[in-house]
């Protein structure tokens, strides 16, 4: 069994953000050489989370307002934690958006349904953060 491991670094200029990162996964596949087995990619961060859903500039207004109306940003008192941060709706955000995601890999391709695309999604953000690839196969 081979693996692979390697981070992706963005500056991320904005509190809030969406990026897709799935040629930078494909990136990593390819790099890696295997053609069958699993990629884990997971966010570094307790304010960030990886997902998989459309890259669709509608529904990513419709995250970010559904968002907010669950945990908004403000007012920051609102939050116990922000009592050392600003930060205690980023944690919620990312509690539901999830912290990884795991794809198959087969004949050397990301194992996708139609439209699945692979996420960063920033809730604290304008600094540089970082993402996890591993990938295990052969
Ligand atoms: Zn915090």
């Amino acid at each position: 069994m081979k693996s692979y491991r390697k981070e992706l670094w963005f500056d991320i200029k904005n509190r809030r953000e969406f990026i897709n990162i799935t040629r930078d996964v494909e990136r990593c596949i390819a790099d890696s050489g295997i053609t069958e087995g699993m990629v884990l990619v997971n966010a570094m961060h307790i304010t960030a989370s990886v997902f998989i859903n459309d890259d669709e500039s509608g529904l990513h207004h419709d995250f970010e307002v559904w968002l907010e109306g669950l945990a908004p940003e403000k007012p920051y008192d609102r939050y116990k934690h922000n009592s050392y941060e600003d930060n205690g709706d980023a944690h919620l955000k990312r509690t539901i958006m999830g912290r990884e995601v795991v794809v198959a890999i087969t004949e050397g391709r990301l194992d996708f349904g139609p439209w699945e695309q692979i996420f960063y999604g920033e809730f604290d953000g304008k600094r540089k953060k970082r993402v996890l690839v591993k990938i295990i196969g052969e």
